[in-house]
């Protein structure tokens, strides 16, 4: 039954998060937008939310943390639904691009047409120029709205940490300039710029991030009430484009040894969408659910170091691939 299983499952995700917080050690915190830094890189958590509502939270949840580059998926999201599909693929690509999440590097070849894909900066700068509205205000709402949809509240934008990269963010404008100068914004590129800040600065817990897996490996349908929040079509891109680029230049190896769509951001979060599949073994109430992870210690490429690796152990264990 749902109770024992939850037990189960919870003894298990306890000792894998006490083992991994140990790997926190190994990463660090992002820098480079200052109030990031505040993050505690001690920490770890997890929630998976899965059929029947059952739930599994280990670690330390109910932090806060920011979006960042999680909000990518969803304004993505929110722009084929607001201009359909094929106007959204017309102007940002959906190829890997494996380099950096701020390259500014692709721009600049002779025969890059459009961003490569609207997970990496130049390409989440781009889809946000393509939001409809005319205001930052304006363009946010719907993300909010898709998020109140999804999670039955409305997330707050924190704005220590938008003013924080609106404030040094040299970069994010370095790109905005660049795309600007080529042609590929569709919206004046302040408001568009403060429209990105402000998205990445959506403040979340893992338990939302779950629940925003969960309904994405279902096709963009809540399980729980069968009702339709984001259309298959459309859910079904953002998860090839999560597997394929959804973890920075770190995508391909998380493809390899995990095996989940799955987006992350520089505070710490991963976003993950466990698709169903026909399993024959004993963890069928696996399929089809959401897991949000928090770890503000990075590695590298900007990932979270151990959210990583609980990530690939869990995978492992229960045989979560979808390959
Ligand atoms: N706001 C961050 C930036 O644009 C998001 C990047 C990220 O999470 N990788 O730099």
């Amino acid at each position: 039954n749902t109770e024992q299983t939850e037990e189960w499952l919870q003894s298990y995700v306890d000792d894998w998060v006490a083992f991994y917080r140990k790997h926190t050690t190994d990463g660090e915190v992002a820098s480079y937008i200052p109030v990031l830094q505040e993050a505690d890189p001690d920490n770890l958590g997890i929630t998976i939310i899965g059929k029947n509502g059952i739930t599994i939270r280990s670690g330390d949840d109910s932090i806060p943390f920011t979006m960042q580059s999680i909000s990518k998926v969803l304004s993505f999201i929110v722009g084929c639904m607001e201009r359909g599909v094929a106007y959204m693929l017309d102007r940002v690509d959906v190829e890997p691009a494996g380099e950096a999440f701020n390259s500014i590097i692709h721009l600049e070849m002779k025969q890059v047409k459009k961003p490569f894909n609207p997970l990496i900066n130049a390409g989440a700068i781009t889809v946000t120029s393509l939001l409809e509205g005319k205001t930052s205000d304006e363009k946010l709402k719907p993300i909010l709205e898709l998020l109140e949809d999804m999670l039955g509240y409305r997330p707050a934008i924190n704005v220590e940490v938008y003013e924080s990269e609106r404030d040094s963010s040299m970069r994010n404008r370095a790109i905005g300039y660049y795309l600007l100068e080529v042609g590929f914004l569709e919206s004046d590129l302040n408001i568009t710029l403060e429209t990105y800040f402000k998205q990445c600065s959506i403040e979340v817990t893992m338990d939302d991030l779950a629940r925003i897996g969960m309904i994405l490996a279902n096709d963009g349908e809540d399980p729980d009430t069968q009702e339709e929040i984001i259309p298959r079509q459309v859910a079904r891109i953002a998860k090839a484009l999560m597997l394929t680029c959804g973890m920075y230049d770190a995508s391909g190896k998380f493809a390899t040894y995990v095996g989940i769509p799955a987006k992350s951001g520089v505070s710490g979060g991963i976003l993950a969408a466990v698709p169903p599949r026909v399993r024959e073994e004993e963890l069928p109430f696996l399929d089809g659910c959401g897991i949000g992870v928090y770890g503000p210690a990075l590695d590298d490429k900007g990932n979270s170091i151990a959210g990583i690796r609980l990530l690939r152990h869990i995978a492992k264990q229960w045989d979560l691939s979808i390959f």
